[in-house]
């Protein structure tokens, strides 16, 4: 394996986002950590679209995700929306290529193709499972001869690709921040590389692009840990030289349990639509990348480039403590001229298109001019403050209340587009599941959302607030009710998709 020393090659880092959910601040952080990297050795920093999973990525997920990106300041050299000479940057545009790649692992005997249909594999598993053994391929057609493989492949009969893992031995995966870890290839699975469509997963399309995008150091979040032994294999089967790998250790919520959404707010645009400046975000995840004394808090991303040392990054997991980065935010914003601080405020909510919707929806419903900044105030704010008492007047026992609550948020976030016409099919559809009438439950969202039974159109209003401040807003309307508990959760998203499409990460 190579060393962490850049002084021989050009350093190339990359951000790898798949768009299968809401822009997440763990990916700003991953952005951040390499661009910062890249920058302090004159290198280049790339974004990659990683879309190998057609099921879950969609177009409106990647626009979301580079406009985030965009939003926090930073820039790329080679990337989907600026080019480069080493594109196309999108991965779904490259499935040519990875086929070319498993033909050749194929070839050379270090990949084979597996016919198991999914009913034998399904077999394998509850064997697996009963024996108490590790759960992965048993490996039954890598013993099929050449022969009868590429015979049964002529034949249609459908296949994955598979990549060969010796059933012994170990893997040493050198971590820059971690140093050497040591994998058992016994536990190692044999990783599908292609699909039954041709199509490559994560494992082989990262390796393949990594190695022709001239990447030298992957600097990812610690849940790829544990792919690096499949990697680092097919970096081997290839005769190629890795790049050198760091895992960082993941963002936390202040309970120390791994950042989630139901928790603590992930998505880059809720903090945008909060209104934090980028500056205060990006200042706040370069201080859990690299602490700063006292007084020194507060410092640019250039700052930060010339201060960060990625053998110093420590793996005690970072804590995303909102109130932190409260105090950043304030600083950034008293350091404003009033001018500055006038251009910013417009620039984040008070453009003319969005005054001009909320003049429309307001003016019926006014009868003095000064009733409309108050009728309007909820569009502008973050949270809204309500209380149980909050929703005395809506009739509805407790329980029904909070799952009126809760399936809407859940649906929601499973909606690929968050407009006004979503949102009102998805409140009614759920009225209509829990057999309420609509008008029963549409005083709960008014309060949830507006922080008062009557306001401003709904639907319209929360296309407005949009999804990540409508999300919250529903997370504390049910926290007023004590929240959800797992269990809940559980019995009530029986009949939702089982990965949320839409920020499932967290
Ligand atoms: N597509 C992966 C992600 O969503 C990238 C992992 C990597 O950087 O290798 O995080």
């Amino acid at each position: 394996m190579s060393t962490a020393n850049p002084g021989a090659q050009r350093v190339r880092t990359r951000v790898a986002p798949s768009p299968t959910g809401d822009p997440h601040v763990g990916t700003a952080y991953v952005a951040l950590v390499n661009y910062c990297f890249a920058r302090k050795h004159g290198g280049d920093f790339l974004l990659r679209i990683e879309d190998t999973d057609q099921v879950r990525s969609t177009p409106e997920s990647e626009r979301a995700i580079l406009a985030a990106l965009h939003w926090t300041g930073l820039s790329w050299d080679e990337g989907p929306d600026v080019g480069g000479p080493h594109g196309p940057y999108r991965q779904s545009e490259r499935s040519a290529i990875y086929r070319r790649y498993a033909d050749e692992l194929l070839a050379s005997g270090k990949a084979f193709r597996c016919f198991c249909t999914p009913e034998r594999l399904e077999e394998m598993r509850a064997i697996q499972r009963a024996a108490g053994t590790p759960q992965k391929y048993d490996g039954q057609c890598c013993a099929l001869s050449a022969d009868e493989s590429g015979r049964r492949a002529a034949a249609g009969e459908p296949f994955v690709v598979r990549m060969v893992v010796p059933d012994s031995g170990v893997c040493v995966v050198n971590d820059l921040a971690r140093g050497p870890i040591t994998f058992e290839y016994a536990t190692v699975d044999m990783q599908v590389l292609l699909k039954s469509d041709g199509l490559p997963t994560y494992h082989l399309a990262n390796v393949v692009d990594d190695y022709l995008m001239e990447i030298t150091h992957v600097i990812r979040g610690e849940e790829w840990v544990s792919s690096a032994p499949k990697h680092l294999l097919l970096y081997e089967y290839f005769g190629w030289e890795p790049p050198v790998l760091m895992h960082l250790p993941l963002l936390r919520n202040p309970d120390h349990t791994k950042l989630s959404k139901r928790k603590n707010p992930t998505g880059i645009l809720f903090y945008e639509r909060m209104g934090y400046l980028p500056e205060a975000l990006m200042n706040f995840l370069g201080l859990l990348l690299a602490p700063a004394p006292e007084g020194e808090e507060i410092f640019s991303i250039d700052a930060l480039t010339r201060r960060l040392d990625l053998a110093k990054i420590s793996l005690g997991g970072p804590v995303f403590d909102v109130a932190k980065l409260d105090w950043i935010n304030g600083k950034y914003l008293h350091a404003l001229t009033t001018e500055e601080l006038m251009q910013r405020t417009q620039a984040w909510g008070f453009d003319r298109d969005r005054l001009v919707r909320i003049a429309e929806l307001a003016r019926a419903r006014i009868e003095r001019l000064s009733d409309l900044v108050p009728s309007a105030a909820y569009l502008f704010a973050g949270r809204v403050a309500v209380t149980k008492e909050s929703f005395a007047g809506t009739k509805l026992a407790d329980e029904a209340l909070r799952k009126a609550l809760a399936l809407a948020m859940w649906r929601l976030d499973a909606e690929r587009v968050f407009d006004k016409a979503a949102v009102e099919r998805v409140l009614k559809g759920v009225a209509e599941a829990l057999g309420a009438k609509f008008r029963d439950l549409a005083r709960v969202y008014y309060v949830a959302m507006t922080g008062s039974p009557t306001a401003l159109p709904l639907f319209d209003s929360m296309e407005l607030l949009g999804r990540d401040i409508c999300r919250e807003r529903f997370r504390v309307a049910l926290d007023a009710f004590g929240g959800v508990t797992a269990k809940e959760q559980k019995e009530w998203t029986r009949d939702l998709p089982p990965d949320e499409p839409n920020g499932a990460a967290a």
